[in-house]
């Protein structure tokens, strides 16, 4: 059985033939090699940039549980994929430690021989889960935090959760066992962006490394305007006015954040540069939606129903073809095209998709 992907064939010739099981290439010869797995769209906080509480209120239509792919379903499906040539999986939300059980998952999925292992999330939930998930087999942990001023990320998570709380989190992993935990800060100019400098202050030193994401039109909800974005240029320029930077060699070929060092040996900062550096042509990634959506980039409009394949019956052969005619179809590369217009169209929830 196969699905048809959704999007209608364009005309570009498929650069690579695509052998049963052997690694897979989309229309742009690049291969899969890291799937986000979005395990719930709730969440407790109401970041301005991603969940706006005027939009994300109570009366807005959250999955209902039956909707949600179950751990199992999960599993079978990163299976597929790491035979196809995935190495790293990440585990991401909404909120993922909301997820009920979510460590029994990581165990699932930390039997997977050959996968790096990670999560993103707020934080607020390490301190009484962070050893828990590193003893399931959780590799590594990213945590987001847009501000060490507190009444700033206060205003940016809009739910009142003091950077207290996040920094209690961090530690937490860090006590647990993870290593160079890596921190997100979005940077949104007028809300958080005084933050850049007093975020890398904080974090010198501290073996984590800070990361800044310039804000994005995900979404339809978070009323992006590109005026709105400071771009990574100006995020490194205003930290080395303080703190002198020199650029340093990507870890591997495609790594999506441009890497920093402190000349004095404070450690290390990354910046990704979504919007003004687009990284499509080396973009690996795709991503499974909670209630088991693949979609091939973050800004697509619509995802190809895996859940409906798991749930008739489907044997692992028909979910990998299905694989297989979603990613050799690929052609997104939104980043490069983006305008005024592009960034006003409706597009999926960062919520609801995952980072
Ligand atoms: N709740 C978890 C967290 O915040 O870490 C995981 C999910 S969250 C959607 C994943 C990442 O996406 C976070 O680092 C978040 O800051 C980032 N993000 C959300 N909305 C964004 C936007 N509009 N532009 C750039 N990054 C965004
Ligand atoms: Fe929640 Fe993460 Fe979105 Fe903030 S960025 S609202 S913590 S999902
Ligand atoms: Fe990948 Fe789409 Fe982002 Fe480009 S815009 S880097 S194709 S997710």
């Amino acid at each position: 059985m196969k699905i048809i992907p959704i999007r209608d064939a364009e005309s570009l010739p498929i650069p690579h033939a695509t052998t049963p099981d052997g690694p897979l290439f989309d229309r742009r010869g690049r291969t899969v090699r890291d799937l986000r797995i979005s395990v719930t769209d709730r969440c407790n906080f109401r970041c301005v940039y991603c969940m706006p509480r005027e939009v994300f209120d109570k009366d807005y239509p959250f999955l209902p549980r039956t909707q949600l792919l179950s751990f199992e379903e999960i599993v079978r499906v990163a299976r597929v994929f790491v035979a196809r040539g995935v190495r790293k999986i990440r585990i991401t939300g909404g909120e993922p430690l909301l997820r009920k059980d979510i460590e029994r998952l990581i165990e699932m999925l930390a039997r997977i021989d050959g996968v790096e292992l990670t999560l993103t999330t707020n934080g607020v939930l390490l301190p009484r889960m962070a050893q828990t998930l590193r003893d399931a087999g959780l590799h590594r942990v990213t945590v987001s935090l847009d501000g060490i001023d507190d009444a700033v990320f206060r205003r940016m998570n809009d739910a009142d959760y003091p950077v207290e709380r996040v920094l209690e989190g961090i530690a937490a992993a860090s006590a647990a066992g993870f290593e160079a935990i890596k921190v997100n800060m979005v940077v949104k100019r007028g809300s958080n962006d005084q933050e850049i400098v007093p975020m890398a202050r904080h974090f010198r030193h501290s073996g984590h490394i800070l990361r800044f994401i310039e804000f994005m039109d995900v979404g339809a909800s978070n009323g992006w305007k590109m005026d709105e974005v400071v771009s990574s240029r100006d995020v490194v320029a205003r930290i080395a006015e303080h703190f002198p930077l020199e650029a340093i060699d990507p870890n591997y070929a495609g790594e999506v954040a441009e890497r920093w060092r402190y000349v004095d040996g404070g450690g290390e900062i990354g910046v990704i540069s979504s919007v003004t550096h687009a990284f499509c042509a080396s973009c690996t990634r795709i991503r499974l939606s909670t209630e088991g959506k693949l979609y091939t980039c973050l800004f697509a409009q619509r995802g190809h129903d895996l859940r409906s394949l798991l749930r008739g019956g489907a044997d692992d052969h028909a979910i990998d073809d299905a694989l297989a005619g979603i990613w050799t179809q690929r052609d997104d590369r939104y980043s490069e095209l983006r305008t005024a217009a592009t960034a006003a169209a409706p597009k999926i929830e960062m919520s609801y998709i995952g980072g």
